[in-house]
C-alpha cells in the first residue's frame, strides 16, 4: 500500500486526506501547534454554513470527518525530509524517522521571522534560514542558532558537524528540548545583530556580546519552505513554487494552502488539498507501472 505523510492538519491538509484515504492510500497526517484556522474566531464566508461557525469548530469537524475514513493523525513536529535513493521520502521527527511515498506539505504561511534588528539587514550576508542548505558557508566558524525548541537543536546539530561553535540563542525563553553534542546555550534577550556589511557579533540586552559568522533563524516549528528548500525545492521568499497541480519543482513533493501564497483563505486551501491528491494520485498510479 502506498503511503503518503500530510504535513499540517489545516484545511488544505485535512482536504487533501479525504481525497486519498478513499483512493486507499495510507495518509498520516503530521501537525504541531495551531494553524492559522484555530486562530479564527468566526467564519461568515465559508460555503455551507447558515450561522456564522468558529474555526476551531470547523477543524473539529473536518478532522472527524477524514479520521472516519481511516487518515491517522499524529501530533508531532516535522523538522526534517529527505529524499531516499529509490525518490522516496524520509520524514523526521524530534524522536524518530518514517519512509513516504509522496510527501504534501500543507503547514500554512510562515511567520517565523523574529522582530529583531538587524535580522533583515544581514539575510544573506550572514543570516540564513537553512542548516543544510548554508553550513558549508560557515566552515570552521563560530554561528549562532535563533530559536528555542527541537528544530533549533536539529539545525544546530547539522551545524556542529561543520562550524567551529555553535550556540542556541532562545532570546530570553527558556531552552525547550534537551542539549546534546557540544552545542552551546545561551538564553539571554538579544539586543541586535550587528557587523559591518556581514554579520560579526550580536549584542544581547546586559550588554554581553558573541563574536558569530552566520545565525541561522529557526524560530518555533520548521516552516514549509525551510522543509521544502532542504529538498532542493524551487521557493520565493517564504512561498513554495507549484504548477497547477500543487507540485513543487521536486517529484513527489506537492504543496497546498497557505504555504503556496496567493489567497490566503479557507475555501482556496481546501481546493488546492483537492488538487494536490488529485496529482499525488496520479503520480503514485504511474509510479506503479515502472
Ligand atoms: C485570525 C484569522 C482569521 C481568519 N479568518 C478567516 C475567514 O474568516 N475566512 C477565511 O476563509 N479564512 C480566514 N483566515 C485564513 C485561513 O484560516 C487560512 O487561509 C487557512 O487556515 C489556511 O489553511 P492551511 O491548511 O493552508 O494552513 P493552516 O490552517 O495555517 O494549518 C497549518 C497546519 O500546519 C501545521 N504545521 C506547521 N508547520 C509544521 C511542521 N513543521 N510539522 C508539523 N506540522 C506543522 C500547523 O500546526 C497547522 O496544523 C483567517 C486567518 C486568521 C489567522
Amino acid at each position: 500500500m502506498k503511503k503518503v505523510l500530510i504535513i499540517g492538519s489545516g484545511p488544505a491538509g485535512i482536504s487533501a486526506s479525504l481525497y486519498l484515504a478513499r483512493a486507499g492510500i495510507d495518509v498520516i497526517v503530521c501537525s504541531v501547534g495551531r494553524g492559522s484556522l484555530e486562530k479564527a474566531d468566526k467564519i461568515e464566508n465559508y460555503f455551507g454554513f447558515s450561522e456564522p461557525i468558529s474555526g476551531k469548530e470547523l477543524l473539529k469537524n473536518g478532522r472527524k470527518g477524514a479520521e472516519r475514513l481511516g487518515v491517522k493523525f499524529i501530533n508531532t513536529e516535522i523538522v526534517d525530509l529527505k529524499i531516499t535513493d529509490g525518490m522516496r521520502y524520509k520524514a523526521y521527527t524530534p524522536f524518530d524517522s518514517d519512509v513516504y511515498d509522496c510527501v504534501l506539505l500543507a503547514t500554512g504561511a510562515q511567520r517565523n521571522t523574529p522582530n529583531i534588528k538587524g535580522i533583515v539587514e544581514f539575510e544573506g550576508k550572514g543570516v540564513s534560514y537553512c542548516a543544510v542548505c548554508d553550513a558549508f558557508f560557515f566552515r570552521n566558524k563560530p554561528v549562532a542558532v535563533i530559536g528555542d525548541g527541537d528544530y533549533a537543536l536539529h539545525e544546530a546539530k547539522i551545524l556542529a558537524q561543520t562550524s567551529s561553535c555553535v550556540t542556541i540563542l532562545t532570546n530570553g525563553k527558556q531552552f525547550k528540548s534537551f542539549l546534546s553534542g557540544g552545542i552551546e546555550l545561551n538564553e539571554k534577550k538579544i539586543h541586535e545583530l550587528c557587523g559591518h556589511g556581514r554579520l560579526e557579533y550580536i549584542t544581547f540586552d546586559d550588554n554581553s556580546k558573541i563574536e558569530v559568522s552566520g545565525a541561522f533563524i529557526a524560530i518555533g516549528i520548521a516552516g514549509s519552505s525551510q522543509l521544502a528548500k532542504k529538498l532542493g525545492a524551487a521557493i520565493e521568499g517564504n512561498i513554495i513554487k507549484v504548477d497547477k497541480n500543487m507540485a513543487s519543482s521536486t517529484p513527489g513533493l506537492y504543496a497546498a494552502g497557505d504555504c503556496t501564497g496567493g489567497l490566503l483563505q479557507i475555501s482556496k486551501a481546501v481546493s488546492d488539498g483537492a488538487c494536490a491528491a488529485m496529482a499525488i494520485i496520479k503520480y503514485l498510479k504511474s509510479d506503479e507501472k515502472q
